[in-house]
């Protein structure tokens, strides 16, 4: 399949389980994932409509997109990889939606920043729903607190975000953070990768963020 041919057959797919799940398509973005992609896939991926993508490095994300930006300014980049406050300069000044906020410290320093850049991003907050030590977000015991911290200093934080554990049902994990964002009263869901979107929209997903799916594999 030509790039072209997979981002549509990404998208009917979309589309087909959102109607499934009785969902609206235009309730689902749809985040190109394109950390670690020729850049050649990613222009195709541009010239076939695409304008929402998805990066996890700060700093391979600014070389990439900054020139491209100029070109297409209609672009939505999310950060979905974890943040170093040390980053947050670059990060806030680059990106439209931050998913990985996950710790007082990271939410301090945005939250300075974003002010400080007259930038006030809207933020999810990553949910370790797997509890999994080597993985960046906050436990579920802790989001109520955390929420209202990252409130309280100013964030605008519209929805919540995770990865479920390798070798796990994924529709598990998809489920707690729906119960979650309910509790919470967060409409934003960023939940569902290239194996599993289907899954995740059936949970509510309100963004699915595909890579591989729909770029091939990675270097
Ligand atoms: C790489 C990455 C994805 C995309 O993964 P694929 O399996 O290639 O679709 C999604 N979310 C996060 C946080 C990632 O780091």
């Amino acid at each position: 399949m030509t790039l072209t041919a997979q981002y549509h057959d990404i998208q009917n797919r979309i589309a087909a389980a959102a109607v499934e799940s009785g969902r609206a398509r235009a309730d689902v973005t749809l985040i190109a994932v394109s950390k670690q992609q020729p850049e050649a896939r990613i222009t195709a991926m541009l010239e076939a409509g695409q304008r929402v993508f998805g990066e996890n490095r700060v700093q391979e994300a600014k070389q990439r997109w900054t020139s491209l930006r100029a070109v297409y300014p209609d672009l939505a980049l999310h950060l979905i990889g974890p943040l170093q406050t040390n980053k947050v300069r670059d990060a806030v000044a680059l990106f439209d939606v931050i998913h990985t906020v996950d710790r007082e410290s990271l939410a301090l320093a945005l939250a300075k920043e974003m002010q400080k850049q007259n930038r006030p991003l809207p933020c999810l907050i990553q949910v370790n729903t797997g509890l999994e030590p080597q993985k960046s977000g906050i436990a579920a015991q802790d989001l109520p607190a955390f929420h209202t911290f990252c409130r309280g200093q100013g964030l605008n934080i519209i929805g919540l975000m995770c990865i479920p554990p390798v070798g796990e049902q994924a529709a598990l994990h998809f489920g707690f953070l729906l119960t979650l964002a309910r509790q919470e009263g967060l409409a934003q869901l960023s939940m569902g990768m290239s194996e599993d979107f289907e899954t995740a929209i059936a949970f509510g997903a309100t963004m699915v963020r595909v890579g591989s799916a729909l770029f091939g594999a990675r270097d």
